[in-house]
């Protein structure tokens, strides 16, 4: 997308300076337009939309100083972003400018100051000229409702508008919302601040929601009961167009920043808890599992199988085959245990090529199948054309005594040392002893 081309209004009586602009800012893309005067300046703010407006310290008819001054006077010019260029080194300068508006001050001499301010300044503007994504707004007066839809919408925001509370809590059990607005004060049903708290106890999935207030109540104690409710950020009423502007962009786009972060978290924890050669879960989301797959088995008395696999001598099939070919049988396996069991069975890579499965609502003989299963399709896998076989430990969790994940662990790897003995490629069940 071509960004809009921004336009600036420089009034500056010197010829050399106005050059000099007209090259830094014709290479920041803006349209220029000139004047030499401040009563000039002001008259062609009047007349068309300028981005920022840039002045000198001293202009033949005024100070920069009063023409900051007159510019705020004028409430569509409060919010326009006014450089003043100096070349006083006077910090009352610096005050004074400051009291009338200027938003910075900038040296003549340090004119790429200037530039580079402008630089991030633009591309802010460029970026902040839109937002995207839904607000949900509740709202109970309509004219106040149109008058702020009108600039939520005017920002590139849709927007879905009640009158009610309760509706708006509808809507958002299914649609995504960037935002909510509020109206504190709603005539029928519960308040905006009773409206927060039911959203704010609602879980997590909308714990990042942002939430603005719009209050008449000007009350510091009301305020302080918003923020404990649970809102982000509030707008007194009568609202200011942009004052609101620039709120609803903060929350939007921290929003947006807190999202970003949870999806990262989300793929860094499935990172964490996955082997990246067999793409099946490890050691460490076992151990997060597990213990609470067992307490859930005794808790409500469901059967739970333990399937350990031990790939038989992996040793030789590296020695032989290289590492590579080792790593491509592990992979083969790990996929081959995917397609065979079920989403709700835990498979993890145990170690180098030990291979843990536990299955719940499984209980000893459905495991025997299920491992005998396993064994007859490992040996017909041939990952790289190499034939290669596992021993297997069977074990059911006990559900007449008590036994944790370490005593039913050792139990099947105690089955697979005897199926390794017993010359490998077979499958031993082995009850826990109490
Ligand atoms: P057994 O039949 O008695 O189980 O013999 P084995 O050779 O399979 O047993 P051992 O446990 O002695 O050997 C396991 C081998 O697995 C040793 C190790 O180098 C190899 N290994 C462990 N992790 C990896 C891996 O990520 N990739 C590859 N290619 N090899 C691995
Ligand atoms: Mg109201
Ligand atoms: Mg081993
Ligand atoms: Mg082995």
């Amino acid at each position: 997308m071509v960004p809009d081309k921004l336009t600036a209004l420089i009034i500056e009586p010197s010829t050399l300076h106005q050059q000099l602009m007209t090259m830094h800012l014709g290479g920041l893309g803006y349209n220029v337009v000139f004047s030499k005067t401040g009563k000039e300046g002001i008259h062609l703010l009047d007349q068309a939309h300028f981005d920022v407006v840039i002045f000198a310290m001293f202009l033949p008819d005024m100070t920069g100083e009063s023409f900051c001054q007159e510019l705020r006077l004028r409430k569509e010019h409060a919010h326009l972003p006014a450089f003043m260029m100096t070349s006083s080194e006077d910090k009352d300068v610096l005050e004074k400018a400051s009291a009338a508006g200027v938003t910075e001050l900038f040296h003549k001499d340090a004119f790429n100051k200037l530039t580079d301010y402008l630089k991030t300044f633009t591309e802010k503007v460029r970026r902040g000229k839109k937002v995207s994504g839904q607000v949900l707004y509740v709202e109970d007066s309509l004219v106040v409702a149109k008058k702020t839809m009108h600039v939520l919408e005017g920002l590139g925001l849709g927007v879905h508008h009640f009158t009610q509370a309760e509706e708006a809590l509808k809507a958002l059990e299914s649609n995504q919302y960037e935002l909510v607005v509020t109206d504190v004060m709603l005539r029928e049903g519960m308040s905006g601040i009773a409206f927060t708290r039911v959203l704010r106890n609602k879980g997590s999935q909308w714990a990042s929601l942002p939430i603005l207030a719009l209050t008449g109540l000007d009350d510091v104690a009301r305020r302080i009961e918003l923020f404990r409710a649970g809102v982000n950020d509030y707008v007194s009423k009568p609202v200011v167009d942009e004052e609101l502007i620039a709120r609803v962009r903060n929350l939007v786009a921290n929003k947006k920043l807190m999202d970003q972060v949870q999806v990262q978290q989300e793929q860094l924890m499935e990172m964490a808890m996955t082997d990246p050669l067999t793409k099946i879960n490890n050691r460490h989301y076992l151990m997060e599992v597990a213990p609470k797959k067992i307490n859930e088995s005794y808790r409500h008395k469901i059967p739970l199988s333990m399937i350990l696999m031990d790939l038989d001598h992996f040793k030789t099939i590296n020695d032989q085959h290289g590492h590579e070919i080792g790593d491509l049988v592990l992979a083969s396996t790990g996929a081959l245990l995917k397609q065979v069991l079920r989403e709700e069975d835990i498979a993890v890579r145990f170690g180098g090529e030990e291979f843990l499965v536990i299955m719940s609502y499984c209980d000893e003989a459905k495991a025997i199948e299920k491992a005998e299963h396993i064994r007859a399709r490992i040996e017909t896998l041939n990952p790289g054309q190499i034939p290669i076989t596992g021993s297997f430990g069977v074990a059911a969790l006990p559900l007449d005594f008590r036994c944790d994940f370490s005593t039913l662990f050792s139990t099947v790897d105690q089955a697979v040392y005897q199926a390794k003995e017993k010359g490998r490629n077979r499958v031993i069940v082995r009850q826990v002893v109490p």
